[in-house]
C-alpha cells in the first residue's frame, strides 16, 4: 500500500516511512492511496475473531512492509490480557436494557483510549527502529492524557527516548502522579514553566530547527500519526461483532472527540464496509465540529478563544485529523483539500453550504451534538442511578448525545474514552463521592516523583535534551 498527502502529489512511501514521519513536506497528512473494503461474506469471516487476530486482519491491507509473521507477533504482544486487564481487550457492556452500550477502551496502562493505539505503536516503533538501525527521540506536550499514554507505551523501549512537557502545576494531582512517578532512564518528565499553550509553542519551536531535528533523531507520537489512527479502527470492529446482529444490520456509535482521531477512525471503519450508520461527533463547550456538522462552516478557533472545561481532553479549537475527513469526502482531491487548509491557514472559514461536497458529509453518516458542564454533571449522575456504572466526563459526553440520537431497535455503541478514576474531581461533584481507582494506583500521588523544572525557554530545553542523550552515552 503507497501513502500519499491529503495536500498533493508527494509519494510518502509506504506504512513504514509515514510511521516515523509527522506532516507531510507539503504540510498535508498522510493518508492511504485507496482504502481497502470488505465484502459482506469477508466481513462474516471477522465475527468471533481474538482482538489481535481481528487487528491484524483489519491492519494488515494497510501494513503490507512489515513480514506477516512479525506483524502478527507485535499485534499478540500489544493486546494481551495483562496489558488491558480484560480477555475482550474492549470489553462491550450494556447499560440496562437501553440498547445503549459502553466500549470499554481504558482498562489499560494510563485508564484512557489513547493507550489502545499508542502501545501499538511502542511495539512498531521498536520494530522499525530495530531493523533500520536508527533511534527516536519524542518530543511532546501534554495537559494529560497523551503524555501518560506516550511513556506507558514506551517504557523500557531500548531505541526511544521519551521528552515530555507539561504545564508546571497544572496538571491534576492523579495525572501529575502517572507520568512523574515513572523512574525510567528512557523518560524524561519536564515541567514547564508556563501554560500548556507554551509547552505546545516550545515543541513547535524545537521541530522548526530543522537541523536540531535531524541531529538529535526527534520525533512525535501527536494524533496525527497514520498509525494511531489505523489501530483505532479496530475496536469499532470488535464492538460491532460483540453486538451479535444479523449481517449487514446497522449499529451506531458515538464518539467523544477532540483532535477527530477517535470518530475519524470509526469513518475509516465505516469506509472499510463495516455496517455503521450514523456516527456521532460528541463535543463540550469546544464546539467548533458542532458548528461544522451543524451549519456547514468549519472555523477554527485560536488557543486563547478555547475553553477550560471539565472533559478537558476535548479542549480544542482545531481538530488536526478533520483534513483527512474532508479529504475522503472530497473523493481525495488533494488540490481541493490543500485551498481549504491554506484559508484555515490563514484564518478564513471552510464554508462547504450549498455546495455537492456538503451533500457529501450528509450521506456520510456523521453528525454532531454538544454538551455542557451542566450536562455532564446531569448525565455521569443520571447513568450511575440508572445502570449503576459510573462514567467520566467525556464518556458522558457521548453518552448524552448517543441517547439524543438513539434510534429504536439499533443499538447504540457509547466509546468509554477514560475511567472516571481519572477525573475524580467532577465526577465527585457530579455523585457526592469519589470514584474508585483501580488497585495499582492506589496512593501514586505518595510516590517518588522524578521531574524537572525548565523555564519558557526554547533553548534550555533544547540544551537539557543534548545534556540528557549524552548522559545515555
Ligand atoms: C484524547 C481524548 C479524547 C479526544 O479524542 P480525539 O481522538 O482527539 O478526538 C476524548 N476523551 C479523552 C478522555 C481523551 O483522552
Amino acid at each position: 500500500m503507497k501513502y500519499v498527502s491529503t495536500r498533493g502529489t508527494a509519494d510518502l512511501g509506504r506504512f513504514s516511512d509515514v510511521l516515523l514521519s509527522g506532516l507531510a513536506p507539503d504540510g498535508g497528512l498522510a493518508m492511504p492511496e485507496s482504502i481497502p473494503t470488505f465484502t459482506s461474506t469477508e466481513l462474516e469471516t471477522l465475527r468471533g475473531l481474538a482482538y489481535p487476530d481481528l487487528a491484524f486482519r483489519v491492519m494488515r491491507p494497510f501494513i503490507d512492509d512489515i513480514p506477516e509473521a512479525d506483524l502478527k507477533r507485535l499485534l499478540h504482544a500489544t493486546y494481551a490480557p495483562e496489558v488491558f486487564h480484560s480477555k475482550d481487550i474492549t470489553p462491550l457492556t450494556p447499560l440496562g436494557d437501553s440498547e445503549l452500550f459502553i466500549l470499554e477502551l481504558s482498562n489499560g496502562p494510563s485508564l484512557a483510549f489513547k493507550d489502545v493505539a499508542m502501545q501499538f505503536l511502542g511495539h512498531i516503533f521498536e520494530y522499525v527502529l530495530e531493523a533500520r538501525g536508527e533511534q527516536l527521540n519524542i518530543l511532546g506536550a501534554t495537559s494529560g492524557d497523551t503524555g501518560s499514554a506516550a511513556e506507558y507505551a514506551m517504557l523500557g523501549k531500548a531505541r526511544v527516548n521519551v521528552f515530555m512537557l507539561s504545564p508546571h502545576g497544572r496538571m491534576s494531582a492523579f495525572q501529575q502522579a502517572q507520568m512523574f512517578s515513572l523512574a525510567e532512564p528512557n523518560i524524561f518528565n519536564i515541567a514547564l514553566e508556563g501554560v500548556f499553550d507554551d509547552c505546545q509553542d516550545l515543541v513547535k519551536a524545537v521541530n522548526a530547527d530543522a537541523d536540531f531535528k535531524a541531529r538529535h533523531d526527534i520525533g512525535a507520537v501527536n494524533s496525527i500519526n497514520w498509525a494511531r489512527v489505523l489501530a483505532q479502527a479496530v475496536y469499532y470492529f470488535k464492538a460491532y461483532f460483540a453486538l451479535n446482529l444479523a449481517p449487514g444490520a446497522q449499529a451506531d456509535f458515538s464518539v467523544p472527540s477532540g483532535n477527530f482521531g477517535n470518530v475519524f477512525a470509526g469513518y475509516l471503519a465505516k469506509s472499510m464496509g463495516l455496517p455503521i450508520g450514523q456516527l456521532l461527533v460528541a463535543t463540550n463547550e469546544n464546539d467548533v465540529l458542532n458548528e461544522f456538522f451543524s451549519t456547514g462552516v468549519y472555523h477554527v478557533r485560536p488557543a486563547q478563544r478555547v475553553a477550560a472545561t471539565s472533559s478537558p481532553s476535548m479542549d480544542i479549537g482545531k481538530a488536526s485529523n478533520f483534513e483527512r475527513y474532508l479529504y475522503l469526502i472530497t473523493g481525495s482531491d488533494a488540490p481541493q483539500t490543500h485551498g481549504w487548509w491554506q484559508d484555515v491557514g490563514e484564518g478564513r472559514p471552510v464554508d462547504l453550504r450549498g455546495s455537492a461536497h456538503w451533500d457529501a458529509v450528509k450521506a456520510s453518516g456523521l453528525t454532531s451534538g454538544r454538551s455542557t458542564h451542566a450536562d455532564r454533571l446531569d448525565t455521569i449522575r443520571r447513568v450511575d442511578r440508572q445502570y449503576g456504572r459510573l462514567i467520566d466526563p467525556h464518556t458522558a459526553d457521548g453518552v448524552l448525545i448517543g441517547e439524543r440520537h438513539q434510534r429504536p431497535g439499533v443499538p447504540m455503541v457509547c466509546l468509554e474514552t477514560a475511567l472516571p478514576a481519572k477525573f475524580e474531581e467532577t465526577v465527585q461533584e457530579a455523585v457526592g463521592r469519589v470514584p474508585k481507582r483501580p488497585e495499582r494506583f492506589e496512593g501514586i500521588e505518595g510516590l517518588e516523583k522524578h521531574f524537572d523544572v525548565l523555564p519558557n525557554d526554547v533553548d534550555r530545553l533544547k540544551a537539557y535534551v543534548v545534556e540528557k542523550l549524552a548522559g545515555k552515552g
